[in-house]
């Protein structure tokens, strides 16, 4: 089934609203095996609505619309309907008992323009709507290209997701004869285009289809495959999964709804590990211990500058500055933690074009008690990014030693 959405209103158009509604139902439409292959936004306006609505009934299956159902002049989703199949509105007597009834119970004389909520062509049936005043749309007619449906519901986002829920998505997936399914595989420590040259091939299939994202927790994965059930699409998906796991290795940090935070705790978890931070230069502070909520975290430690860490760790005052690797391997001493996780964060000055050059070194102090990986990376964007990446930087490391740990 072939389906477009079309959001009706000129507060879109404006800016004044973001189209939360098209995105709520494209989100849903794949899970139910129907194919979203249009999204439009028009204004309040009758002839320009028509003509959005005689396109999409011509070359969709499915056009779902939301706004425009209200009592008002400028709320025109019906008569436009109307006006592309050639039929008449006229008053449904149910409905208009339903309008009546809703401002009775609210103590509230009924304008009159509100019966106009009650109204309906011969090719549409009335969609419940018990939050509000204005029912939705079914409109079904069978065409020499097969079924066409049009459904409509209010703009307004609470009356129009549960109408979604409880009345269209049962309707819909009886309709359709498919699923899609989808699984992302989540990647750290390498670029999008070097994930893209390992998996490359796997992009061509139609079914399942495999699509890199570049996302702020790493490159995502998205699997996606289409059966006739859940059951084949997951074996479908198992197969290409298998594939990209065997080529990526470690890089691949979870999925779905996984965090790099919440990996790395888990594995602490299993492992029975407990961790000490580090964290040095402002650009460092709050960088990992924001991400890695944990009952393994023992302490974490934060100064501006390396002399700030020596008075922290030191007794004596800590006449000489150690590097990070020495002030890493003093803490783990004093905190009596398995590990400790060490990231020291610099700036230079900006460029002309405001992007700071950054550095960052990052230590894993282990079980031995002694510095286990050390790393250098540098980047050249906002300092506000660099925090973040700084972050994952180092909760990639501790989840790569830990993967390890785990599988050996
Ligand atoms: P009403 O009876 O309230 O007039 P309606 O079906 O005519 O309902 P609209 O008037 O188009 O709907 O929109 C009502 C409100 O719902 C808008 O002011 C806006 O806040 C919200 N809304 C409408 N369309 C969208 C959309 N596509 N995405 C998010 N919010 C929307
Ligand atoms: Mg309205």
């Amino acid at each position: 089934m072939r389906a477009e959405i079309v959001s009706v209103g000129t507060e879109l158009l404006l800016g004044s609203i973001t189209d939360t509604n098209a995105s709520y139902i494209a989100g849903r439409l794949a899970p139910l095996g129907i194919d979203c292959l249009y999204i439009s936004q028009v204004g309040d306006n009758l002839t320009r609505l028509t003509d959005t609505l005689a396109r999409a009934w011509e070359r969709s299956d499915l056009t779902i619309t939301t706004g425009g159902l209200g009592p008002t002049q400028d709320d025109l989703t019906r008569e436009a309907v109307a006006g592309v199949l050639g039929e008449t509105l006229s008053l449904n007597s149910e409905l208009e008992a339903h309008v009546r009834d809703f401002f009775r119970r609210r103590g509230m004389p009924m304008p009159e323009r509100n019966l106009k909520q009650a109204m309906l062509i011969p090719s549409a049936s009335p969609i419940a709507n018990p939050v509000g005043t204005a029912p939705g749309w079914w409109v079904e007619r069978s065409t020499p290209s097969g079924r066409k449906i049009i459904v409509c519901m209010p703009g307004v986002p609470f009356e129009m997701q549960r109408m979604w829920q409880c009345e269209l998505e049962p309707r819909l997936r009886r309709l359709s004869t498919h699923v899609i399914v989808s699984r992302t595989l989540k990647v750290l420590g390498m670029g999008e285009s070097a994930v893209e040259e390992l998996v490359a091939d796997l992009m061509d299939g139609a079914n399942p289809t495999l699509a890199p994202y570049a996302k702020a927790d790493g490159i995502h994965l998205r699997i996606t495959a289409k059966a006739r059930d859940e059951h084949e699409a997951h074996s479908m998906i198992a197969v290409v999964e298998r594939e990209v796991r065997r080529r990526l290795g470690d890089a691949i940090y979870g999925a779905d709804e996984d965090t790099p935070g919440v990996v790395a705790r888990d594995l602490l978890e299993a492992t029975d590990k407990s961790i000490a931070l580090l964290e040095v230069g402002d650009g460092a502070i709050g960088s990992v211990s924001s991400m890695l909520v944990s009952g393994q975290l023992v302490t974490i430690v934060a100064a501006p500058n390396m002399q700030g860490a020596v008075r922290l760790l030191y007794a004596d005052g800590g006449a000489n500055s150690p590097d990070l690797g020495e002030a890493a391997v003093a803490l783990r001493r004093l905190s009596r933690a398995d590990m400790v996780l060490a990231v020291k964060v610099g700036f230079e000055d900006a460029d002309q074009q405001g992007a700071v050059l950054s550095s960052a070194e990052i230590i894993l102090v282990g079980t031995s008690g002694q510095v286990m990986v050390h790393t250098h990376h540098t980047w050249r964007t906002a300092r506000s990014e660099v925090r973040r990446l700084a972050g994952l930087a180092a909760l990639n490391l501790l989840r790569k030693q830990l993967m390890a740990a785990v599988h050996t």
